[in-house]
């Protein structure tokens, strides 16, 4: 048993520096021919030279520039930067020409590398409103850093309204969205505000982090909530609605970084995400290929990680295939020193690497 699809993108991936930049771009590279690369570097992410440099950083480890990397397709980082106020509005479009497809905000202290994130939204107005007049997208880390843990994403919702709302052709990504909250939020926004799904917030809640042993390896921001909020975006994306696509957030920490008294929020999802998705989709009875979803738009896997982030992104869709086929395997324990979601598990599907 095998699907072959288009071959997905991943629109929110964490893909490093030095050591690990090699072995985590060749393993995303698997599974995703396109994908969002997140600007939270050391130093982040803020000029269209950093960007430069960053993009041949991450294409010469597959070899030269622009090469395929596979029978089946290439790898092409989509780039982003980090929206700082240090940032000067005039050089938005110097970004946006050195390639730029977006600009990640970060409020400050939510995630790795954010102590340098934003207080408060005003003192990044201006580098907003000439995203919006160079038409790229912003991403959000929804999240308040004050607000308990649990509440962070919602108590976020009307900063992005009153963006929404100021920006009127700016879109927007909520990204790696998490709560039952945000779901509402977002029926009630234009199509131009849409949000990125992790493959772990669709399986996971709390009491897979510290339900019962404390799981380091499941603990990543926005933290996994309760069964409704997961069962929400759960639905939302087994509808096919197509304001929700596929950005996996995979974000690599070295284990010792992670089996720590102070352990970094990341999950390493990259060697399994196609195959977990494949198998949520086959559990819930979706199909896999928007082939057999019958005629217009109806909901399949290949719609999810393959067609609906290119559209909301206005890209061309994505060339090449991905194959997946019916063979079980066991996650690696630790790949390259990082522990991987479901290292050491039996999974049945698996991504065939090309002949
Ligand atoms: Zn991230």
């Amino acid at each position: 048993m095998e699907y072959t699809i288009r071959r997905p993108d991943d629109f929110h991936v964490h893909l490093r520096q030095d050591a690990l930049l090699g072995p985590v771009v060749r393993e995303t590279a698997r599974s995703f021919g396109r994908v969002l690369v997140m600007p939270n570097t050391v130093p982040p992410i803020t000029t269209a030279a950093q960007l430069c440099d960053y993009r041949r950083a991450i294409l010469a480890e597959l070899g030269a520039p622009g090469r395929a990397v596979s029978a089946t397709g290439s790898f092409e980082p989509l780039m982003t930067f980090k929206v700082v106020q240090d940032i000067d509005p005039r050089s938005v479009p110097d970004l946006a020409a050195a390639g730029a497809v977006g600009g990640k905000l970060y409020p400050h202290g939510v995630t790795t590398n954010s102590s340098d994130g934003a207080r408060t939204i005003d003192p990044l107005l201006p580098v907003i409103e000439a995203m919006e007049a160079a038409d790229l997208v912003l991403e959000i880390h929804a999240e308040s850093p004050d607000a308990f843990c649990l509440d962070r994403e919602a108590s976020y919702l009307p900063v992005i309204e009153s963006l929404v709302f100021r920006y009127p052709r700016l879109r927007v990504v909520i990204e790696h969205v998490s709560s039952a909250e945000t779901v509402a939020f977002l029926s009630d926004m234009p199509a131009r505000v849409g949000a990125t799904v992790t493959v772990h917030h669709l399986l996971l809640t709390l009491d897979d982090v510290i339900g019962g042993e404390l799981r380091p390896h499941h603990f990543c921001k926005p933290i996994a909530k309760r069964p409704e909020d997961r069962d929400a975006l759960i639905d939302r994306v087994l509808a096919g609605d197509p304001r929700y696509f596929f950005g996996s957030d995979s974000a690599p920490h070295l284990r010792g970084d992670k089996e720590s008294d102070c352990g970094c929020a990341g999950i390493y999802t990259a060697p399994v995400a196609i195959p977990l998705l494949v198998d949520l989709f086959e559990r819930h009875g979706v199909p896999i290929r928007e082939s057999d979803a019958g005629t217009g738009d109806g909901p399949s896997m290949e719609r999810f990680v393959s067609r609906l982030g290119a559209e909301f992104y206005r890209l061309a869709p994505s060339t090449g295939s991905l194959t997946v086929e019916r063979v079980a395997w066991t996650v690696p324990s630790v790949c390259e020193g990082v522990v991987p979601f479901h290292a050491g598990h039996d999974l049945a599907w698996a991504v065939r690497d090309p002949i």
